[in-house]
């Protein structure tokens, strides 16, 4: 695992972001819990995705759907036929591994030597680089290019046709090693459900088995129709929903990359058949936009489009981050045609339809669909935020200091307010500031220990704010305010504190700029 990463989930743990769960009883694999920074930081970014759809769009409403289901519904959206991964045991290691999962990770490996190769090429012959023309040529660039193609042709075929011993044969024909112990020995490929199952009702023998739900997209589509009648929605329109999900994941051991017990923030979008490219890319294009207005370096985002589709879709690409652990999902965007509408029409005996009253047809929608992983953001959040740097102490001299440099419109407190020393009516003054305040912001106060440690743990939570009260504050009514990233700070009247603070933490501007 990447140093960055293990550093980033022992600082979650040590600032109150992310605790293992059950952790005095030695913990529960791939569950954790947020603590009370964490769940403040979820909670702000669950309010800008939400505000970016339901407020900037008025054709877009919220839900909140329950997370027990009629069991049918799973039978339905195909989940109980075919969410299942496939896995394989290293029979030296005794790890377990998703088949599709090394695949693609040898895919990736020679991608990266097509890369690798590219910038070498481009350093070398500086402007009169032509990218194209050097891929087309390359001998090397063509042999990966073609290994590449021929394992994804093999691939796609045996994930379609669920060809398990083809799947494992690709594995021994790429030489594909454990990760861990580089043992080749591998066990047959078998398919593994990620739902998991429990009984509803008192009496065991009566109850009947329910799931809990993997995804939050069906109780989207199962109250399409609660949706559309009682709003009195028109085409085109979206439903939106933030929930917990559950997954029996195979492997999970990438800290909140990967749980078995998460949060997806998903929105299905409802359109006439045939408009499906065109809203595909028009979301696309938003949902990009949602992710720029937080991370600056944008070489850190791509798209990742979607060569295997699944067989109801007709375009589907990943937003990929660059974490620690590297380019990985965040979000998926799928354009799912009227799959799902059909598929629940059928197993229902209801009819899904949307009644067009201009030219009086009535037809079932097609979907295209956007769904991120809230815990996922928040690894971004965190990841793009850790910084390690030197910074002065009192005496001017220079040591360490961790800043999580989060957006100050997600940071878990806004505004720490400090009295410089314990006395003198510093701290009254200080509550008294609070006081006007925390009815908007989420403030702290903090007495203890020297304003230098007071300030590198501020930073270490990453708040965007520090007010400093001090002697002089009892006689002209100004306070300094110092700021996480550059660590200036300015002598500014108490009364500005709020309007200063309301200007940089606003959604407002954020939701502005991204609409
Ligand atoms: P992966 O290929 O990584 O398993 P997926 O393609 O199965 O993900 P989707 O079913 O499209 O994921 O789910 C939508 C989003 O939910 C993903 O983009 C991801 O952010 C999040 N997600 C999926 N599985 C997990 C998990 N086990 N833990 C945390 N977040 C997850």
């Amino acid at each position: 695992m990447d140093d960055l990463f293990k550093k980033l989930i022992a600082h979650s743990k040590e600032y109150g972001f992310i605790f293992p769960s059950s952790e005095i009883y030695d913990g529960l694999s791939a569950v954790y819990d947020y603590g009370q920074n964490g769940v403040e930081l979820k909670n702000n970014i669950k309010k800008y995705w939400w505000d970016s759809m339901v407020l900037l769009h008025e054709n877009i409403v919220g839900i909140d759907s329950a997370i027990f289901m009629h069991p049918d519904i799973w039978e339905a959206s195909g989940h109980v036929g075919a969410f299942k991964d496939p896995l394989i045991d290293n029979k030296n290691s005794k790890k377990r591994y998703r088949a599709d999962d090394l695949i693609e990770d040898y895919i990736e490996k020679l991608e990266a030597k097509i890369e690798k190769e590219i910038s070498k090429a481009a350093k070398k012959f500086g402007d009169q680089f032509e990218e194209q023309k050097f891929r087309e040529t390359n001998p090397r660039i063509l042999a990966n290019q073609k290994k590449i193609d021929k394992i994804n042709e093999r691939f796609v075929k045996a994930i379609n046709n669920n060809d398990l011993v083809e799947i494992r044969q690709i594995i021994i024909d790429c030489e594909i090693a454990d990760p861990v112990s580089g043992s080749r020995e591998w066990t047959d490929v078998r398919q593994f459900n990620l739902m998991f199952d429990t009984k509803l009702g008192s009496v065991n023998e009566e109850a009947n088995s329910i799931y809990l739900r993997p995804e939050t997209a069906q109780g989207i589509f199962v109250n399409f129709l609660n949706v559309q009648k009682s709003g009195r929605m028109r085409i085109p329109f979206g439903i939106a929903q933030i929930g917990k999900v559950f997954r029996n994941e195979i492997v999970a051991r990438q800290f909140i990359f990967r749980m078995r017990e998460f949060e997806q923030m998903e929105m299905q979008f409802f359109i006439k058949p045939g408009e499906e490219l065109k809203w595909f890319d028009y979301w696309k294009d938003k949902r990009m936009k949602w992710y720029k207005a937080l991370v600056s370096d944008t070489s850190k985002l791509r798209f990742h489009d979607h060569d295997k589709l699944a067989h109801y879709a007709n375009a589907a690409t990943d937003i990929e981050f660059k974490y620690p652990i590297g380019f990985k999902e965040v979000e998926g965007i799928h354009s799912r045609t009227d799959f799902d509408l059909s598929q629940h029409q059928k197993f229902s005996g209801k009819k899904l339809q949307f009644y067009d009253p201009d030219t009086k047809e009535s037809y079932t929608p097609y979907v295209v669909e956007t769904s991120i992983g809230l815990d996922r953001m928040f690894l971004l959040i965190l990841s793009n935020a850790y910084s390690e740097e030197k910074a002065p102490n009192a005496e001017g001299k220079l040591e360490d200091r961790v800043v999580l440099k989060i957006p100050a419109i997600l940071a878990p407190v806004k505004l720490a307010v400090l009295p410089l020393v314990r006395k003198d009516g510093l701290p009254e003054k200080a509550h008294q500031i609070m006081d006007e305040l925390k009815y908007e912001f989420n403030c702290q106060y903090e007495e203890k220990d020297s304003i230098g440690r007071r300030y590198r743990r501020q930073d270490a939570i990453g708040t965007p704010y520090c007010i400093t009260v001090d002697h002089q504050t009892s006689m002209d009514d100004t306070v300094t305010i110092r700021y996480r990233d550059s660590m200036k700070q300015d002598r500014i009247p108490v009364s500005k504190v709020r309007e200063i603070i309301s200007e940089k933490v606003s959604y407002r501007n954020i939701l502005k700029e991204i609409s």
